[in-house]
């Protein structure tokens, strides 16, 4: 703001801040997606990612530090859930991420598919995203932002409530019950079949078509048996599916599924006439997958990795 005089500046700067956390890691992959490790002041730590592809340039945001869902393939809910992130530490996320684009970029989505469950702070969020959408804000359409759930179905009908065009991506990982309480616990308090209520009240009030994602472990959800069930449970729904090669998370004793399982799966959906499409994967040479960099950050307690 060269239009102000100096000391006014320097006065503004001294007085205000608009960044409250540290960038305490900084890493760009080769495919150029870049992950940012924030620590807030109190030294809770949360991870947003920025990821590139030809015609999009799509943020991946946390909502809380840690996660109650306790996934059992997944980083974020290791060390378990500590709290909800507040409004202005999700708004840092998305403003430091935007600002991490060359001037001939332009953010064109996000998805609230980082660390924590977000419908479980809906209250912090749904503000967050009116900012994100407002015109006045940064203008983004609610069509272009993804919000991603274990599936608490109370919550996917506020949220439907709600009345924006929010694309939501619901995170099945198995076709039975049986199957899903082992691998997603607070599923034996839920079930798929409540679950698909829900998405399915989702899709008529909101019209949007619901994604199920479906994180692939090998030699565990990955047989043909688990594409046909899951299969009948959507052919007659309105729904793609999003199959995630499990990423290798160290500590864990869980595999990627082949190559080959994998495109038997996507095949055997689409003959039965549900949309499938595999992740592409991201920033594969750094700790992109969800809660890897915090989880190290905090085992080493402190930064001790490669800052570009
Ligand atoms: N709590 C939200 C957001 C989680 S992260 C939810 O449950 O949807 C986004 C997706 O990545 C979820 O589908 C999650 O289950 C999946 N995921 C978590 N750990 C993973 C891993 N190690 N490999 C592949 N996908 C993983």
């Amino acid at each position: 703001m060269l239009d102000l005089s100096k000391a006014l500046r320097e006065k503004l700067n001294s007085a205000f801040t608009l960044f409250s956390a540290e960038v305490v890691a900084h890493q760009v992959a080769s495919d150029l997606t870049e992950k940012l490790l924030l620590k807030m002041p109190g030294g809770d730590t949360v991870e947003c990612v920025l990821m590139r592809e030809p015609d999009r340039r799509t943020i991946c945001i946390s909502t809380q530090v840690g996660c109650a869902m306790g996934c059992v393939f997944c980083a974020s809910g290791m060390l378990g859930l500590k709290r909800n992130l507040q409004r202005e530490e999700i708004l840092e996320q998305i403003l430091r991420l935007d600002r991490l684009l060359d001037a001939d970029e332009r953010l064109t989505n996000i998805v609230v598919m980082g660390i924590g469950e977000p419908l479980q702070n809906l209250p912090v969020l749904l503000p967050v995203l009116d900012e994100v959408t407002d015109p006045k804000g940064l203008g983004l359409s609610p069509r272009r932002i993804t919000i991603s759930t274990v599936g608490l179905p109370a919550k996917i009908r506020e949220l439907a409530a709600v009345g924006k065009p929010y694309n939501l991506a619901v995170s099945l990982h198995a076709p039975t019950d049986e199957l899903r309480d082992e691998l997603v616990p607070v599923n034996d308090k839920i079930g798929v079949y409540a679950i698909l209520e829900a998405t399915d009240e989702y899709f008529e009030t909101s019209g949007r078509r619901v994604t199920f994602e479906y994180v692939l472990l090998g030699g565990l959800n990955d047989q043909p048996e688990h594409a046909h069930q899951l299969a009948t449970l959507l052919k007659s729904r309105n729904a793609h599916v999003n199959l995630i090669p499990m990423n290798r998370v160290e500590t864990l004793d869980f595999d990627e599924p082949s190559a080959s399982r994998t495109a038997e799966f996507v095949s055997i959906l689409e003959e039965r006439g549900v949309a499938a499409t595999v992740r592409k994967r991201k920033g594969a040479d750094i700790d992109a997958a969800c809660g890897q960099l915090r989880l190290k950050d905090a085992a080493i307690d402190g930064p001790t990795l490669d800052v570009v």
